[in-house]
């Protein structure tokens, strides 16, 4: 839908005959509960693998609806189990990590919360992200299916994953046996909030939905020296400064224009004074794709473009570029498996109106949720997105998300009573057309 038409439909979103059934009424009935649990969880933000209260907490309401619940898992992930009869096996995932920033909504419920973030540094942690939805919208699903038992057949196993921020709690969980210790699904779901998109309104990306994540580092080695006196050095700053402007070719020369890829140079460090040369300019970038051969292209690229702009330069060999991929910190690319969101938006957009589910473009963001689906690519895969900006800030700024607070914003502050109640429904129903009685 584009931007035009989605404005005109989001004008008339809630005059639609949006499905009035048991389903919405039941969520309504729970929602109360879950905004005191929200606003909870929002006060309440932890960092990414440090996650201890917010998991305690929900293992705890989830032993009361009925499921088996492990926690601990992944470091302190929670797996939340419920076997009802014979059926296929689905996972519903969660996040639950806040981010390092200082909370600046105003909200009344807005997070005070200090900690100490990895690098050392001491800093505010917010929900920033969202994922205080997500949590909540879980527990709300598990809610509404326990109640429902009667209707569904197959086995639930609902989790809630740490680390997503930093890239780790997925891969944390598989590693600690999520696929064998428990019932190993044969379908994975999640959604995340969305800053683009109207309060209520759900996109579905079928495909390759988020990209390869690659964090690269180039420290650019020269010969330092006086500044008065070039022709006695190698300069790295006019050096870095080449690898930077030819890394631009990666994508605009080397690259089928087909193919989605990014290459950001995110920092640029060198030098200390006017009238020094220094030995040494450290680069930091983003690299971002969604095939495979692509990723590859990229990073190989910025090897040969380091190395072949130092050799141009006159570096000497033993004072090469060292580039270095951070392969703890890499997230692969987010594939939404065809016949799971193809059935997922003919759901949506029966059960909520056409006018309320949209099929949404892929973006370069990154998003650990894919690993469970490359773990096992046999598994229907599907993480779709619910709309979290109240529709009044959206048609004030005509659409454009650019002027509005985006994820990861400090004034990120979602209309989370109408994400919670839509991602509950839209949840509940995949789930209970997946689990089908046969
Ligand atoms: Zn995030
Ligand atoms: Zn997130």
């Amino acid at each position: 839908m584009t931007r035009r038409l989605l404005l005109a439909a989001a004008a008339s979103l809630f005059a639609s005959p949006a499905s009035a059934g048991a389903l919405t009424d039941a969520i309504r009935g729970d929602m109360p509960q879950l905004m005191t649990l929200y606003r909870d969880l929002h006060t309440n933000p932890e960092l990414s693998m440090q996650e201890v209260r917010t998991p305690a907490k929900l293992a705890a309401d989830a032993r009361k609806l009925g499921f088996t619940v492990t926690e601990k898992v992944g470091k302190t992930g929670v797996v939340a189990v419920m076997k009802n009869g014979p059926g296929p096996v689905l996972l519903i995932r969660a996040d639950m990590d806040g981010l390092p920033v200082v909370e600046q909504t105003g909200l009344p419920f807005a997070s005070k919360v200090r900690a100490v973030a990895r690098s050392g540094v001491e800093t505010g942690v917010m929900h920033a992200c969202g994922h205080d939805t997500h949590m909540t919208s879980w527990l709300g699903t598990a809610r509404r299916l326990a109640a429902m038992k009667d209707q569904w057949s197959g086995t639930l196993v609902m989790i809630l994953q740490p680390g997503e921020e930093t890239g780790e709690g997925a891969k944390a969980m598989l590693d600690d046996g999520l696929f064998t210790r428990f019932p190993k699904p044969d379908h994975v779901l999640a959604f995340h909030d969305a800053a683009a998109i109207p309060a209520g309104v759900i996109g579905v990306t079928p495909g390759y939905a988020l990209a390869n994540v690659d964090s690269v580092d180039i420290t650019v080695r020269g010969v330092g020296g006086h500044g008065a006196y070039p022709q006695t050095t190698r300069d790295p700053i006019v050096l870095a400064s080449r690898i930077v402007t030819t890394l631009q070719t990666l994508v605009s020369r080397e690259n089928d224009p087909a193919n989605p890829a990014v290459v950001t140079v995110g920092s640029f460090q060198a030098g200390a004074k006017h009238n020094i040369i220094s030995d040494e300019a450290k680069l930091q970038l983003t690299v971002r794709s969604y095939k495979p051969e692509v990723r590859k292209l990229l990073l190989d690229g910025i090897r040969r473009i380091a190395r072949g702009e130092a050799i141009a330069a006159g570096v000497p060999e033993d004072r090469m570029p060292i580039v270095t991929t951070r392969d703890g910190e890499y997230t692969p690319a987010t594939f939404n498996t065809e016949a799971f969101s193809n059935r997922a938006l003919a759901l949506f957009a029966e059960n909520f109106g056409a006018q309320r589910v949209m099929k949404t473009p892929a973006v370069m963001g990154g998003e650990d949720f894919g690993r469970f689906w490359l773990a096992d690519n046999k598994i229907q895969s599907l993480i779709f997105w619910v709309g979290g900006t109240p529709l009044k800030d959206y048609q004030a700024a005509g659409g454009d998300a650019s002027k509005l607070p985006s994820l990861h914003s400090p004034f990120w502050a979602p209309e989370a009573d109408t994400v919670i109640s839509t991602a509950i429904e839209a949840l509940t129903l995949a789930s209970l057309d997946v689990l089908k009685k046969g």
